[in-house]
């Protein structure tokens, strides 16, 4: 049984029907729909390219009794019970990949964030000509929404907390030189946010902004409170190891909500990017079959973001004391980052610089020089 309905949850059933697996598989999803790609909320979707974001899943031809409408709220590992608002489901063998939820700010005014289908739809309507927009977080989600808002004709401000935009992520140099992207949108940096009331936006100086719409983009936290009392071992996600097993046998947990071991760091790492939950499903499968032996999952971290005109693509870790070279395009802006540390790359970031990311990806752990 699969208590989830996203990304993971898609790659999940697809690899275990390619394993020829043939018993029953259930899906438990809170959402009303089969599961959908996110990414393109905050880009084609938000921009009015698409109105949806399919995912290749189709839950007859993979014969999974896809329960929509669903929202597992206990897990009883001894029974083998999950329970929900619908009652208990008894599994065999368990994945969790519940996600995760968006932060919201504190204060009882109107504030939307964008995890969901209808959260891009509706965020849509209201970005219209002229409309204040107050985007709270400059880093990923944060970065795309201002350019479909910007794209709309939206008078938009973005507060960030940090001193450039990105560098909770990248860092302040690099996120120094992405600065330029923002021209057109009131930028306020080192900005804090007290809440969202019903007259705006109330900062920490006293300052209030009135706003037609505000979006938090603050981060997200992987969906683990149901698994209170459970025994499953959490940190801020579930523990995991690198085969996606949980502390529980039988029970495996992938996507945004584990927070998996790697040697890349030496620690348990929340990843929350589409390509680690598109990819641990083979570990997790192999898991499941075999709890004892089985294959590893620890990729070189990847992922990307399309922001004002520019594809991002980041492939590694980087952490703090490593090396850093910002090089800038001609215009003056980011155009890539390599970090590396007693000469050995451990990250790289490219702006519209796709052709370079396969060798990129391969050359993370060995001397920076192989980029060459
Ligand atoms: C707007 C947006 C843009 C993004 N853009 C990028 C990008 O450009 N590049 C990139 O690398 N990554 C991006 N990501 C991240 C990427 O989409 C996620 O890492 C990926 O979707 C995680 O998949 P998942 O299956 O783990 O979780 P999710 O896709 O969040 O799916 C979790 C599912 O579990 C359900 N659920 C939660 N709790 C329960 C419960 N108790 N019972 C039953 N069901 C439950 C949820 O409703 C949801 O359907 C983006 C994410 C968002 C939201």
């Amino acid at each position: 049984m699969v208590v989830g309905g996203g990304l993971a949850t898609a790659r999940f059933c697809a690899v275990l029907r390619r394993k020829k697996f043939t018993g029953r598989i259930t899906v438990l999803s809170a959402e009303n729909v089969p599961p959908y790609d996110r990414p393109p909320l905050s880009k084609a979707v938000l921009t009015g390219e698409r109105d949806d974001s399919p995912l290749p899943f189709n839950a007859e031809r993979l014969e999974v009794d896809l329960r929509l409408g669903t929202r597992a709220l206990g897990l009883d590992p001894a029974a083998r019970t999950v329970r929900t608002d619908s009652g208990d489901v008894r599994y065999d063998a368990l994945v969790i990949a519940t996600g995760a939820t968006p932060v919201r700010l504190p204060g009882a005014g109107p504030q939307r964030t964008l995890r969901t289908l209808d959260d891009a739809l509706a965020l849509r309507k209201e970005l219209l000509p002229g409309a204040r927009v107050v985007i709270v977080g400059a880093s990923w989600i944060g970065a795309e929404v201002a350019t479909a808002a910007k794209a709309a004709g939206s008078d938009v401000t973005c507060l960030e907390l940090g001193a450039q935009p990105l560098c909770g992520a990248l860092g302040e140099k690099v996120g120094a030189a992405t600065r330029p992207w923002w021209e057109g949108i009131d930028l306020r940096t080192s900005t804090a946010v007290k809440s969202v009331e019903a007259d705006g936006v109330h900062l920490a100086d006293g300052t209030v902004l009135a706003a037609d719409v505000v979006v938090s983009g603050i981060g997200v936290r992987p969906a683990v409170e149901w698994l209170a009392d459970s025994g499953i071992a959490t940190d801020r996600g579930i523990l995991t190891d690198t085969r996606c097993r949980t502390n529980v046998p039988g029970v495996v947990a992938i996507g945004d909500v584990a927070q998996r071991w790697t040697a890349h760091t030496g620690s348990h790492r929340l990843v929350e990017h589409w390509d680690e939950a598109s990819t641990a499903a083979t570990a997790a499968v192999a898991s499941l079959l075999d709890w004892e032996q089985g294959p590893e999952h620890d990729p070189v971290p990847y992922f990307w973001s399309d922001q004002f005109g520019r594809k991002l693509q980041y492939v590694g870790v980087h952490a703090p004391g490593d090396e850093l070279t910002v090089e800038t395009a001609d215009d003056g802006t980011l155009r890539r980052a390599i970090w590396s540390r007693d000469g050995a790359l451990t990250a790289w970031l490219g702006v519209d610089l796709s052709k370079d990311l396969v060798k990129a990806r391969t050359a993370v752990g060995g001397p920076v020089s192989a980029l060459a």
